[in-house]
């Protein structure tokens, strides 16, 4: 695994760069211009808080008063190719595509970044971690580290246990299941401390808001989240 990742690194810095998507030939390392157009980028109008697109000023989405991070932003939205990249992201190419999304990362966390303490990764459980052999976020924040010089401590979130189906379960049930599948670790204090969590995708926000509720009862001050892509809710069927 780890070799042949250091083998792809070879040749790909030996090789003219390829559209990591369609394999087209390409100037710089990324996607190629075809690619490019297909994908939805985020960008104006959006939430000022929940980074959900929309149309007019105001958002249906986090006009709640359980919303604990402060800012979420998102590169892109998550269908058709961006989909399938984020896809083949998760399934083995994530040596490949995470300094590719990193700079896309760094780009839309620019108006914050230099408030931020520390970088974190939305932590996946250790089965899981086992099965896929890494936390294809923590590679994300990784890359992200080297472009931004942020502060990378990625032990400061756990998560213990797998959150199991929740379909059937209420939103305030659900909400309680999630949030005790993490966990902060004590031993490093954010306290007063601007936290960045990293994930590949956003749908409902549940996941990043039980991060953020945890980060914010042990003190931190301020949460920001910033993913690759992110589900329109219209679409949104899935609770993480
Ligand atoms: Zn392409
Ligand atoms: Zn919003």
């Amino acid at each position: 695994m780890i070799m042949s990742d250091f083998l792809k690194r070879i040749r790909d810095t030996l090789l003219p760069p390829r559209c990591i998507y369609c394999k087209e030939y390409v100037e710089r390392v990324g996607v190629c211009d075809n690619c490019w157009r297909e994908i939805k980028w985020i960008s104006e109008p959006k939430c000022k808080i929940c980074g959900q697109p929309m149309e007019d000023e105001s958002c249906k989405y986090c006009i709640r008063d359980d919303n604990f991070f402060d800012r979420a932003v998102s590169v892109m939205v998550y269908e058709g190719l961006a989909r399938h990249l984020i896809l083949k992201f998760k399934d083995g190419e994530a040596t490949l595509y995470a300094p590719i999304f990193a700079q896309w990362l760094n780009r839309i966390i620019q108006d914050f970044l230099r408030e931020v303490d520390f970088l974190v990764p939305v932590p996946i459980s250790l089965k899981r971690r086992f099965k896929r052999k890494y936390n294809q976020t923590e590679l994300l924040c990784i890359e992200l580290q080297k472009l931004s010089n942020l502060h990378y401590v990625p032990e400061i979130l756990k998560k213990s246990k797998e959150t199991a189906m929740q379909k059937s379960l209420n939103k305030e049930r659900r909400r309680i299941n999630l949030r005790k599948s993490f966990s902060v670790n004590e031993k490093i204090s954010v306290k007063d401390k601007v936290i960045l969590l990293i994930d590949d995708v956003i749908t409902t926000g549940a996941t990043a808001n039980a991060c953020a509720e945890l980060l914010k009862k042990a003190g931190a001050s301020k949460v920001y989240v910033a993913t690759v892509a992110r589900v329109i809710l219209k679409n949104a069927i899935s609770n993480s």
